[in-house]
């Protein structure tokens, strides 16, 4: 074949992909499209074919819709049965998915890239991806996030600037300068045990400039897995051990299994976690997802959330100071006063596993230890700092 034919041959191929890649139409053109094609935007459908490998077009009286985290696929043949499919790992669906808006899940996560970030986690097909600033280079967030520990980038401003402390102070992971020689082993962020630099793989620009409409081809670039190298998280030996242990100590004393096979399994990744804010913890009895937890996950399934913390009962009952605070009178009426000197934070947690405990069981058995799930510790030791990083005084009884 001469230089000439190649060419040709090649400009032929390139003719027959433009022809047979269907893209969906963009946000700004759907609703023109939907009215040239079927008369009305409610009866438009343009949605990937698994069977066709592309994207389809066709009209239905209604649109159809699909739970958040999820999109519409067509199964069966070309306008034939819809499926629901999970979003592509980069790509999330905070919302339902309706037909007559979009073709895939409609936002694509943030990528913590930006100077100074590390990316916290990765999110799931309903939530974005959140980011922490990377206090082991010096870098503080510019406004404080909600979440103190950490920023998500959809919802809030996750910018990071170096923070310069005094000279023999250490930037610490709380974001605080701390005196080399202050030994604080008390925090209220995780460590960033192995710090994940933020770079840009090299089919991120591909993605950024593929159309959302192009997600059957990200889908194949997700087997890449450009996130894998999450940060592995490590808590402070001290904190939540003693409190979530003591919590349950009063149970029941064989909480250790101490086969250090079991530990590795566990204690060096989060693949445990399926609710996505779980955390590492410091014996791997505690790393423990609420998804795993059966009465835990009933509740979760009855009002279809992915993790227990986001339930109302949870909030309701473990996060509010001021139902803490009544519990604890009750607690003090039972076990007597308590010391002045007492870490006044550290009874509002146990008093908020306590109540956990028994919102899941229904008893706090003294023969049977109900460990808490991580992601649940987590929440509750964030509700209830130390006085130091809080802006109220908790009452005491
Ligand atoms: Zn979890
Ligand atoms: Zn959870």
């Amino acid at each position: 074949m001469d230089i000439y034919s190649f060419f040709l041959a090649m400009s032929i191929l390139k003719v027959s992909d433009a022809v047979f890649r269907f893209q969906c139409p963009v946000q700004s053109h759907w609703t023109h499209r939907a009215g040239t094609i079927c008369g009305s935007k409610s009866s438009y459908f343009c949605l990937y074919d698994i069977n066709e490998n592309n994207f389809t077009e066709f009209c239905r009286k209604n649109p159809d819709y699909e739970k958040r985290g999820k999109k519409l696929i067509v199964a069966g043949s070309t306008q034939g049965t819809l499926q629901g499919s999970n979003c592509s790992n980069v790509f999330y669906q905070p919302l339902k998915f309706w037909t007559n808006e979009s073709h895939s899940c409609v936002l694509a996560k943030s990528y913590c890239n930006e100077e100074g970030q590390v990316v916290y986690r990765n999110g799931t097909n309903k939530v974005d991806r959140s980011c922490r600033c990377d206090y082991t280079r010096g870098y503080d967030f510019i406004i404080r996030p909600k979440h103190r520990c950490y920023c998500v980038p959809s919802e809030e401003d996750c910018s990071c600037h170096l923070k310069i402390c005094p000279s023999n102070y250490n930037f610490s992971q709380d974001y605080e300068c701390l005196k080399v020689t202050e030994r604080n082993t008390r925090f209220n962020c995780e460590s960033i045990h192995s710090v994940v630099k933020a770079y840009i793989p090299f089919h991120i620009n591909l993605l950024i400039q593929l159309d959302s409409g192009d997600e059957p081809f990200i889908t194949a670039v997700d087997n890449i897995q450009p996130y894998q190298f999450e940060p592995v998280v490590h808590i402070e030996q001290n904190e939540v051990s003693s409190q979530n242990q003591s919590d349950s100590s009063e149970e029941n004393s064989e909480t250790e299994s101490d086969s250090s096979d079991l530990q590795d399994s566990r204690m060096d990744n989060l693949a445990w976690c399926d609710c996505n804010h779980c955390t590492a913890m410091p014996t791997v009895d505690e790393c423990l997802c609420c998804k795993e937890v059966g009465p835990v996950a009933e509740k979760m399934e009855d009002e279809d959330l992915d993790c227990i913390t986001d339930h109302e009962g949870f909030t309701g009952n473990c996060l509010n100071r001021h139902v803490i605070e009544v519990s604890l009178y009750d607690f003090v009426e039972r076990q007597g006063p308590i010391d002045d000197n007492e870490p006044i934070h550290e009874l509002y947690r146990y008093v908020a596993y306590r109540r956990f405990t028994r919102w899941i069981w229904h008893i706090l058995g003294k023969k049977r230890r109900k460990v808490i799930p991580a992601c649940a510790v987590l929440k509750i030791r964030e509700a209830f700092p130390s006085e130091d990083f809080t802006g109220f005084k908790y009452a005491r009884p």
